[in-house]
């Protein structure tokens, strides 16, 4: 799979934070919650890319959307199958996953490339135009305040995230192996499925 700014599930992985911590070296407020993550583990070059961030390797909905040989669950006869449903409800927490689905189905409607051209825009500085992440509360280039482009990572969701996400990302490991194991070699696991009850 080559690199890519789309993802299976919507996520649109050109403002993930992961992503943009690997190439800038500036965490944002999610990465902020990575801790026990060691540093050099955070980085991606996309869902489509060979290897992905750990915790998205082995994500099950890029796992089965791979094997029916679909670019996105929107394209799948039971989407928004259980699930995708169930992933979903992490955007209780992590609102770029709600996005996700909404992204999807303007794929669906609109094609790939002006959801990616709204995408770019709709992540990049009003002052300089350079790329932002999901929570970053300023431009990393220029300094410039994101405001509501952004997300924010503040109380509630701040407390849960510092538990979920490095427990996340240790399961994803964890499965990731296991599957490696299994397969011998082919692992996938999604840090963002792992939020699942
Ligand atoms: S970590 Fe996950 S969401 Fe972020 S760029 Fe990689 S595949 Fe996309
Ligand atoms: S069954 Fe669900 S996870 Fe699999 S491709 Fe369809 S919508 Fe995506
Ligand atoms: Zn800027």
């Amino acid at each position: 799979m080559a690199a890519s700014d789309d993802s299976f599930c919507g996520i649109y992985c050109g403002a993930c934070s992961v992503r943009r911590f690997g190439e800038t070296g500036r965490a944002d407020g999610f990465v902020s919650c990575l801790g026990g993550v060691p540093a050099d583990e955070i980085a991606c070059s996309g869902c489509r890319s060979a290897s992905p961030y750990a915790g998205c390797r082995a994500c099950t909905l890029r796992d089965c959307a791979t094997a029916k040989g679909l670019s996105y669950c929107v394209d799948c006869a039971e989407y928004p199958c259980p699930s995708y449903v169930s992933w979903q409800k992490a955007g209780a927490l992590l609102p770029h996953v709600r996005e996700a689905r909404v992204s999807l189905e303007t794929i669906h409607r609109d094609g790939l490339d002006a959801w990616l051209a709204a995408q770019r825009a709709r992540w990049a500085c009003p002052s300089c135009g350079s790329p932002l992440s999901w929570y970053a509360r300023e431009c990393g280039s220029c300094g410039h305040a994101a405001g509501a482009r952004t997300y924010t990572m503040s109380g509630l969701r701040k407390l849960a995230s510092r538990l979920v996400l490095p427990w996340a990302f240790r399961r994803g490991k964890a499965r990731a192996a296991a599957r490696a194991a299994a397969s011998g070699g082919r692992a996938i696991f999604c840090f963002c499925r792992a939020l699942r009850p």
